[in-house]
């Protein structure tokens, strides 16, 4: 499977930055016998609050044109209005993606596919900010049905109402599901905004590939600790193309089935580890509290009612001695805890 790789900043902020990690990306590309796609940039930003940095706007397109012109890279940036694909079309960008706030509104969508309706574009979908694969997918049929022949789908995640490690929730058997529905539709996955800082892309990146994604698009920044949106999430481009030659690509998703079953199991481990861990953040809080009161740490009669809580599946022997053992660890981490 030939997978695709897309990099760049999150904004463009200026010509020098595009054209600094333009220049690095395509320098690391080149030595580790890469190949990069395209190049990403956001010329219009989206952002929560209105003082936030909202990306160069129309200036950067002509940037970008530089980076085309010189690299010899596709520049994509993301439209949230048919106008500015016009933009997009007068500076001889021919790549956009629709973002995850613009993939809520259907209407916005259908307006942007109206506009590049019948042109040679490439048009990716990023996920809807809520977990409603219907809706991605209407959101991709609107671009088939405007004949756009290379449409491709992101997952970037989705905002979680439950704390998690990551910046979004992967819920991966929703991309998965896409891909069971679509077969030949392309699905990238975007590790920067999914985990929200650089430390987890790479095993984020190649837990994508294992499920079968046929590319990334990561965020990258010639200064990534200068950046003026996302800095905690943008890589340096060596370090990208470090992760990128490191990426075990052997084709583990030949069996859809065994991928979706992995995909729902590393679902429940996410759960499972963010309550254990909250667990263990209320043993603090019940520990200050006893301390406060001069209670005793161990309370059997406490801990009786924990161990009823667990005592289900009362068929299923090899689960009880399951249960039992990591009961007893979970008692006694917890009076460590507290001692
Ligand atoms: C982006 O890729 O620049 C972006 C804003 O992403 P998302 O729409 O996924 O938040
Ligand atoms: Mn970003």
């Amino acid at each position: 499977m030939e997978r695709i790789w897309i990099a760049g900043p999150c904004a463009a902020e200026s010509r020098t930055q595009l054209l600094a990690t333009a220049e690095q990306l395509a320098e690391q590309t080149r030595e580790k016998g890469l190949s990069l796609q395209y190049f990403r940039a956001g010329a219009w930003k989206v952002r929560s609050a209105p003082d936030s940095f909202a990306g160069a706007g129309e200036a950067a397109l002509p940037w970008l044109q530089e980076v085309q012109n010189s690299y010899h890279i596709p520049a994509c940036v993301e439209v949230m209005t048919a106008k500015q694909v016009e933009l997009c079309a007068k500076y001889d960008i021919r790549v956009v993606w629709v973002g995850a706030r613009t993939s809520v509104n259907p209407v916005e969508v259908q307006q942007i596919a109206d506009a590049v309706k019948h042109t040679d574009f490439t048009v990716m979908v990023k996920n809807p900010m809520i977990p409603d694969l219907k809706l991605w997918m209407g959101n991709i049929e609107r671009f088939l049905q405007a004949d756009i022949r290379r449409v491709m789908a992101i997952h970037r995640g989705f905002p979680d109402v439950q704390e998690n490690i990551y910046r979004n929730a992967p819920f991966w058997h929703i991309p998965i599901e896409l891909k069971v529905q679509m077969p030949d539709l392309p699905i990238l996955c975007d590790p920067s905004h999914l985990c929200g800082k650089v430390e987890w892309i790479p095993e984020v990146a190649q837990l994508a590939m294992n499920y079968g994604f046929n590319g990334l698009m990561v965020e990258c920044h010639c200064h990534p600790e200068q950046a003026l949106s996302d800095a905690a999430q943008q890589m340096l481009p060596s370090d990208w193309a470090e992760m990128i030659s490191r990426l075990d690509l052997r084709n583990d998703s030949a069996d859809l089935e065994l991928v979706k079953q992995r995909s729902t199991l590393e679902n429940i481990d996410n759960q499972i580890s963010t309550l254990l861990y909250q667990r263990m953040k209320m043993v603090d809080e019940i520990a200050e509290i006893k301390r406060k009161n001069h209670i005793s740490v161990v309370q059997p009669q406490q801990w009786q009612q924990v161990v009823e809580r667990y005592e289900k599946h009362k068929e299923d022997s090899d689960y009880q001695l399951f249960i039992k053992r990591f009961l007893q660890l979970l008692h006694q981490s917890s009076i460590d805890r507290q001692k």
